[in-house]
């Protein structure tokens, strides 16, 4: 039996989602290892174990066919050259799509294809981000402020987390650039062969 119909306000400023029924937190010790510079993450670390990013959402149900959503909340920061970031994955039913909508803030979707094409599109206020079926995505926070978007995605999508930790990370890195980014090449990236990109086909359902 599918939940009733329901309503739910994302309060402008601090991101509060009413009605939700999930929040977790990343702190940046969950974060280890995502970073090229580890001595300044090791230092950051040391000065505190602060929550990098929040997720909020609401999940009727996980049946095939609902819809899960909710809103992220990252805070701004920096490791070495890098920021903020989340960790990152492609659904674990990797032809699940979803959106991502910038609500407060700026930041970049960072997004790389099973075969290594890679895409990176900015997220700002009244910008809607497409994330179609097979592509692995991670939300960076680029500004000054806490990066706040609102996500929906199919309720059984799932997410598979150790994709970027097969390949050693996503095919480039995002980094500061004067007061905005680019992209650099992460050296140590594997590409996946042909075995790996089909066993991403194969979780299709
Ligand atoms: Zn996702």
């Amino acid at each position: 039996m599918p939940a009733p119909p329901s309503a739910h306000r994302l309060a402008p400023g601090s991101g509060a989602l009413t009605g939700r029924s999930h929040r977790y937190e990343k702190r940046l010790s969950d974060l280890a290892g995502l970073y090229a510079d580890g001595k300044a993450f090791d230092r950051l670390l040391g000065s505190g174990d602060r929550v990098v990013y929040a997720v909020e959402d609401v999940r009727p149900s996980a049946a095939a066919g609902d819809l899960c959503f909710g809103v992220t909340h990252m805070q701004p920061g920096r490791i070495g050259a890098e920021f903020f970031m989340t960790r990152g994955h492609i659904h674990a039913i990797a032809n699940r799509p979803e959106t991502y909508r910038g609500e407060a803030g700026r930041g970049v979707m960072l997004l790389e294809s099973p075969d290594g094409a890679v895409e990176t599109l900015e997220v700002a206020p009244e910008t809607t981000i497409y994330v179609p079926p097979f592509w692995i995505h991670r939300s960076v926070n680029t500004g000054p402020d806490p990066l706040v978007m609102s996500f929906v995605y199919p309720a059984d999508s799932g997410q598979d987390y150790g994709i970027i930790a097969r390949s050693n990370g996503m095919k480039v890195r995002i980094v500061a650039d004067g007061a905005g980014w680019r992209t650099v090449p992460n050296p140590a990236w594997r590409p996946r062969t042909a075995e790996d990109i089909a066993a991403i086909h194969a979780t299709v359902a």
